[in-house]
């Protein structure tokens, strides 16, 4: 089980897609527990500011420090295991497969999601474990980061998915894109499903599905082949690809 809590300022924004599918469902069976915090909750002064303009000048404002360091101190009380605190930022290390596993084997996890121009430098520097982009891009706030970083974690814990196996042969869990997948009809305005597949030759199949997975993996992210160990097989398989790709 992992505990997520959220600091945005926008907190409504998480109910919908907390509200449907299957990170509703990991919620109701206790897979996961996940609470939305309003920072304005620890504002001071009358109108509950949340930000500032920029010293030195510039555009735009500043999520201020104080609140979100009030927000974590109450979080903390609250439990006893130490969160592992997330600063969503375009300025963190990029989200990937491994940082996602390494992620799901945390019980507590505090993400922070910034607005305007970001946050006040002294936030990232003493109040957060780990910072997390989600790509080259810059998005208005961190909340759709969030979002992604919850549902890619979530989806790795036991029983959050009906068939745990379909997390091993997914793309980018061992460095490779996943097979082509088909479904019925076996024959659609003429398209056909490769013959293999239909032969119920288990063996066959396997053997298919490596070397298409290979093929993808070569063609459209050879970088990731780049960093993958590869066995006996695959290597000749990958030979045979080259020749027959040429
Ligand atoms: N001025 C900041 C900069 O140049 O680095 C960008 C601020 S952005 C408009 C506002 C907030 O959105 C950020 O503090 C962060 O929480 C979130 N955000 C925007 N793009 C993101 C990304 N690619 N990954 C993660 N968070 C992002």
């Amino acid at each position: 089980m992992i505990h997520f809590d959220i600091l945005s300022i926008f907190p409504d924004m998480f109910t919908s897609p907390l509200g449907c599918s299957l990170l509703k469902k990991a919620q109701e069976k206790g897979i996961i527990h996940v609470e939305c915090h309003d920072i304005r909750k620890w504002t001071s002064g009358r109108h509950n500011m949340t930000d500032d303009a920029p010293y030195g000048g510039g555009c735009g404002m500043v999520m201020k420090p104080e609140p979100v360091e009030k927000a974590l101190s109450a979080i903390r009380k609250k439990h006893q295991e130490e969160p592992t605190v997330i600063l969503m930022t375009p300025q963190g290390e990029v989200l990937n497969q491994q940082i996602v596993t390494e992620l799901s084997e945390k019980k507590r996890i505090v993400i922070i999601c910034g607005r305007y121009e970001g946050v006040d430098e002294r936030i990232r520097q003493h109040l957060v474990d780990r910072e997390i982009s989600i790509g080259d891009y810059i998005l208005t706030g961190g909340e759709l980061p969030a979002m992604v970083l919850i549902d890619a974690v979530s989806r790795l814990l036991p029983e959050f998915l009906g068939n745990p196996e379909s997390t091993f042969t997914e793309s980018f869990s061992q460095n490779l894109l996943e097979y082509p997948q088909y479904t019925r009809p076996a024959v659609y305005k003429g398209w056909k499903v490769p013959e293999v597949l239909l032969s119920g030759n288990h063996s066959e199949i396997e053997l298919w599905r490596k070397t298409e997975s290979l093929r993808k993996t070569r063609l459209k992210r050879p970088d990731l082949l780049k960093k993958m160990k590869l066995s006996d097989q695959e290597r000749k398989l990958l030979e045979k690809i080259k020749l027959e790709d040429i």
